[in-house]
Formats: C-alpha cells, structure tokens, sequence
C-alpha cells in the first residue's frame, strides 16, 4: 500500500512535469564585480522575466521583456538555482532522460551556475555536484525498492571532437560517439566512473576540474572556447517486478556565445570561433525545430548535437540556462543570448496551450495533494 501510494505520487509529479512542457528555459543575471545586490544594466528582473533597456544603436530603442520559466536575480543563491531544477534532475532516477545546458557570453556565470567558483564551498558548489549528490542520496533511500548503478563521464568537445576529462592519459585521444539500441547514443571509450558515495561525487568533479584546468593554461583559456559535459548514467532494477530502466543526463557548459570579430582572429583562433558558431548555431536549430514540433530534427549537424540527441525531444526533458552580464558593454550579446532563448521559450509557453493544461495541472496537482495526505497519515 504504502509503496503503491508513493510510486504513484511519483508518476504523478513526472505527469505533472511533463504538463509544463519539456523544454524549460531559465534566466540568470550575474552581480556585477564588487556589488553582490546590483544587476547592472538590466532594466528589471521578475520571477518569470526579465527587461532590457534598449538604446538606438541596437534597433528599436525601448524597454523589452523576455519571458521565461524562471529569472534568478544576481542575489540568488547556489541552493535557490538547484532547488528549482531539483525535480527535473530527479526524474532521471526514473528512467527519463536530462539534457540541462549553461548559454551565454563568456563572462555570464556559465561555469559558475554549473560548477561553482573557483573557491568551493559548501554553499558555492554548483548545480554538477548537487545534482551527483543529491541522485546518489536518493538512490540509497529507495534501495528496497529499487537497485540502481550510477556512472559518470566527463567529456569535452572542442573543434567538434571529443576528449574524454577523466581519462589518466590526459585525454587526447579522439573519441567516437557510437548509437546502441541497448545504451543508446554514448562514448564507449571514454572512461566511465562509477558513483557509489558522495565522496566519490566530489572527487570526480575535482578530477574533471583539473583536466580542464591543464588544458585552460596550457591553450590560453580554452575552457571557455570549449563545451564540456558532465554525464550521468542511471540503470535501476525493481527489486520487486524486476523491470529495468535507464536514464541518461547531460550538464552542459557550453562554450561561450559571442560572435568572434574575423576581422580580428586568425589561425587556430579563427578555426575555434567558427566551431562554436556552428554547433551553437546546430543547437539552436535542433532546439526550435523541437519546439516548433517539426518532424525532421537535425540532430546530424555536430558533434554536440549528436552527443546529447538521446537527452533533446522525445521523451527527454530539457533546460535551457542562459545567462547575462550585467557590464553596459555586455548588453549586445545579452540581447542575442535573449533572442536565442526566446526562440524557444515563445513557442513552448504560449497562452494556447496553457488553457487546456491548467485543468488537467490542477486535477494532477489535486491528486498529488490528496497522495501526499496519505502517505502523512502512514507516518
Ligand atoms: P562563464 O563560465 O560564463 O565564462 P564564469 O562562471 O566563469 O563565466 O563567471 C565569471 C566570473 O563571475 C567568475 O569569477 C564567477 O565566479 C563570477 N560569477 C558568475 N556568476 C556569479 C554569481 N551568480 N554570483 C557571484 N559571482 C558570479
Ligand atoms: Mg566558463
């Protein structure tokens, strides 16, 4: 009975997550340098969006608004971001597959929001480590009921190739992305680590935090002109109908968005702007035509979206986090970064749909209300 109730409760929260659509898109405005409270040059910030003040020189000068699901201010706390996407990263437990991606210029709060500051602490880790954390935590309170092997890869795709972070060598090796019809889209020579302790979350990411690191002296920064993916792999086994499941999600820092002048790169600078452009260029289109609900989905444009295919439409649920910098100088590239998430979040929450859905949210909401009633009188 009690199982019963909270397998139920489950379903329905996913049911009621798949109602809000699956494609999200969140907002964060990073504080300006020394003023922890100040959003700069943004106009306003609310809890579903976000204006710009526009001048002349970017076309119609005025105030615009950007709507999105979520807006967090420069105030908001690691835990307040985490706490949000929560639910969305706990369905992977139950079989769904996760894409979540950090969009923005570099500078916005990309690396940030996913990992944290360079000083780490408890309270400034990132979404990566909260999220290991927290899978690993819930897949020992439902042991009874269900058996679960958690692993993580650490890739980077860099010049459209794949580099395997956690490898001991150093990683050089290009890496294949292969499609199984038991695993799905992966990386099968990239190394693979299991999760079996919170201990072992961390250390990950400080294995994969270094890798980076080597690279970003070695190469002048290039952590911010490459991709890099954090990949959790979920296999659980229902201990008591035996049925298996498996999810897959991807944490994304993507490399940074703003448009290289070619007038003023050359040489392997030059090769590295065109590679972002194009596979950023590559997610946006698969994105939008998801969202737009075309038939033909052009996974096959790069290899960022090939490796993150599984995890973008279907019955994935993904979330889009673009991110803004308050610095006046910085207003250009927010607005294409506003642009380029408004592609989506326009069509995804439009007034059509939410009609139909609010009865059936509510009916779900009431349901899930009456669920958690009798799971309190268990207690
Ligand atoms: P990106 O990865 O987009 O290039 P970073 O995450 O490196 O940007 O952020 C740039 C700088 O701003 C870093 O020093 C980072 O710690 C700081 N920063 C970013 N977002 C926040 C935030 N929300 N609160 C405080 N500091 C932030
Ligand atoms: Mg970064």
């Amino acid at each position: 009975g009690y199982r019963r109730v909270l397998d139920e409760n489950r379903k329905l929260y996913n049911q009621l997550q798949d109602l809000k659509g699956n494609i999200r898109v969140y907002c964060r405005v990073r504080p300006l340098f020394g003023q922890p409270n100040s959003a700069g040059s943004v106009g306003s910030i609310e809890e579903g969006s976000i204006s710009m003040i526009i001048p002349s020189k970017y076309g119609k000068e005025g105030r615009k608004t950007f709507n999105f699901n979520r807006v967090f201010g420069p105030t908001a706390t690691q835990a307040e971001v985490f706490a949000d996407m929560q639910p969305l990263i706990r369905s992977v437990l139950d079989g769904y597959n996760v894409c979540i991606f950090a969009y923005g210029q570099t500078g916005s709060g990309k690396t940030h929001t996913m990992s944290g500051p360079d000083d780490l602490s408890e309270e400034t880790v990132g979404v990566n480590y909260r999220a290991l954390r927290d899978l690993f935590l819930l897949s020992q309170q439902r042991k009874d009921t269900v058996a679960y092997d958690i692993g993580v890869q650490v890739l980077e795709i860099y010049n459209d190739q794949v580099r395997d972070l956690l490898a001991t060598d150093g990683g050089n090796k290009k890496l294949e992305i292969r499609n199984s019809s038991q695993n799905g889209i992966n990386v099968p020579d990239a190394t693979l680590v299991p999760v079996s302790s919170t201990s072992d979350a961390l250390n990950l990411m400080d294995l994969g935090h270094k890798n980076r690191a080597v690279s970003a002296t070695a190469m002048n920064d290039r952590s911010s002109r490459s991709h890099s993916c954090l990949t959790v792999h979920v296999q659980g086994r229902d201990l008591t109908a035996g049925s298996h499941l498996r999810g897959t999600m991807h944490l994304v820092d993507l490399a940074g968005s703003e448009r290289v002048d070619k007038s003023e790169v050359t040489g392997d600078r030059l090769k590295e702007a065109q590679h972002i452009n194009k596979s950023l260029a590559a997610l946006g289109d698969v994105i939008s035509s998801l969202a737009n609900k075309q038939a033909h989905v052009p996974y096959r444009n790069s290899r960022l979206t090939q490796l993150l295919q599984d995890s973008l439409g279907g019955q994935a649920k993904t979330l889009m986090f673009v991110h803004i910098r308050p610095e006046p100088h910085a207003l250009g590239e927010n607005l294409s970064t506003l642009k380029f998430a408004e592609r989506v979040s326009a069509v995804e929450l439009g007034a059509a749909r939410a009609n139909k859905e609010t009865s059936e949210v509510k009916e779900l909401k009431e349901q899930i209300a009456n669920l958690k009633a009798a799971l309190a009188r268990k207690d």
